[in-house]
């Protein structure tokens, strides 16, 4: 019996993730985090007893223990309680399913503990890629993709081991404003925003993806998962989206991997890899699939995705400023503060700001992303 911990266990993916868990029944969950819903992380607690569950907002905390007292379960929060959530002793595999740069310290915390890493959270690869990956070698610790272009590509790679990856090519839908133009853009709000065509997902993924944002972090979390140079991916409109990404080898062969777009399927992957389990859903049926089409994408329009390619080319602390850039952009947009446009103004002002750290130590990261935060806090 597999023994797990899930950090974001009330969003998206951690929601998901625990579905797997309860459709297979044998799955035990060793602790639970996240920020500050703790009615659906008491109910969490109520059906899967994890020992450890983290509210990472110190002021819900005692509301969680109320909620809670019937069950034999030790409350934490904060920081240092994410991490203990994190590093739960009896978890074999740590699924990090939060949301943005707070995930680097208990992903981290997680890796020197030995555990296996489901990784969903990308803005911890795409910031710190250059300390998570030698530390997954040293500890011996695998890293699981959870995202579904890298599960994709993970599944295209079984049995390659010593071939070379010539290209990635990373399939995106384009999102809900796909052939748009940039003035068309300007007036988009949130509600448009959040509508993705094919994926439900938490919010801030979700203007990601109509940014493109999400695609180029996805092309820095490639680049660090895989061992390949930023020219290497390849991004490929595929609206969709049914394949999931694609590897193009040496010979000029290219695998796919192809479904129906369902999360649970990457997170059951992980959970249970190399081994294969029935996924109850629906499949993909050729005979009613009339077309599977292919664009390249609009760099231009989506500046976003752009920026991110300058960013993985750049390296060093840069990527840490775009992303730490598009998380304020992204929170300020939901709130209605700032315009659609204005998230990749915002992420290319921070960067020409920026002076580039080479190889940043985790308290350089973390420092750049507050500089980020304050930079743009002046401008805008
Ligand atoms: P959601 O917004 O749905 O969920 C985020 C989770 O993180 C919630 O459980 C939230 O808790 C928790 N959280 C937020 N802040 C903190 C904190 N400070 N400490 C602890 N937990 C915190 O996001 P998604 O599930 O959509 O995305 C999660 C990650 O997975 C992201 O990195 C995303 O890019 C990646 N991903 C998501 C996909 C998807 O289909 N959703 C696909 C591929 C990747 P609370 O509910 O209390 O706020
Ligand atoms: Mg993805």
């Amino acid at each position: 019996m597999k023994t797990i911990s899930v950090l974001g266990s009330t969003g998206s993916i951690g929601t998901q993730t625990l579905e797997v868990v309860r459709n297979n029944g044998d799955i035990r969950v060793a602790a639970l985090a996240a920020g500050s819903n703790v009615e659906k992380l008491a109910d969490q607690a109520r059906e899967f007893s994890p020992k450890i569950v983290c509210v990472y907002d110190e002021s819900k905390a005692e509301e969680l223990r109320l909620l809670t007292r019937d069950l034999d379960v030790h409350i934490v929060s904060g920081m240092d309680g994410l991490i203990q959530a994190a590093v739960v002793p009896e978890a074999e595999i740590v699924v990090t399913a939060v949301v943005g740069m707070i995930g680097i310290r208990p992903t981290i915390a997680a890796m020197e503990a030995g555990k296996d890493i489901a990784l969903a959270n990308k803005e911890t690869l795409v910031t710190a890629g250059h300390l998570i990956m030698p530390l997954a070698e040293r500890r011996h610790v695998r890293l699981l993709p959870v995202d579904s272009e890298h599960a994709a590509i993970f599944q295209c790679l079984n049995g390659e081991r010593g071939n070379a990856i010539h290209k990635i090519l990373l399939t995106a839908s384009g999102g809900p404003f796909r052939g748009w133009t940039r003035e068309r853009m300007a007036a988009v709000k949130p509600e448009d925003a959040l509508k993705h065509p094919n994926w439900t997902m938490g919010r801030k993924i979700t203007i990601d993806s109509s940014t493109m944002v999400n695609k180029g972090l996805e092309v820095m979390e490639a680049r660090w998962l895989f061992g390949v140079e930023m020219d290497q991916i390849q991004v490929v409109v595929q609206p969709q989206s049914i394949i999931h990404s694609m590897v193009e080898f040496e010979d000029g062969a290219v695998m796919a991997q192809l479904g129906t777009p369902d999360m649970k399927l990457p997170i059951q992957y992980a959970l249970y890899y190399p081994e294969r389990r029935y996924l109850p859903g629906e499949r993909l049926d050729f005979a009613k699939l009339s077309q599977i089409t292919f664009e390249a994408p609009d760099f231009e329009t989506f500046q976003g995705l752009s920026l991110a390619y300058r960013a993985g080319r750049e390296g060093g602390s840069v990527p840490t400023v775009f992303n730490a850039a598009n998380e304020l952009a992204v929170s300020r947009f939901l709130k209605g503060e700032i315009s659609y446009l204005t998230i990749a103004d915002m992420i290319q002002g921070a960067m020409d700001a920026h002076k580039k750290i080479e190889d940043p130590t985790v308290e350089e990261i973390l420092q750049t992303e507050k500089e980020t935060y304050e930079y743009i806090e002046s401008r805008w």
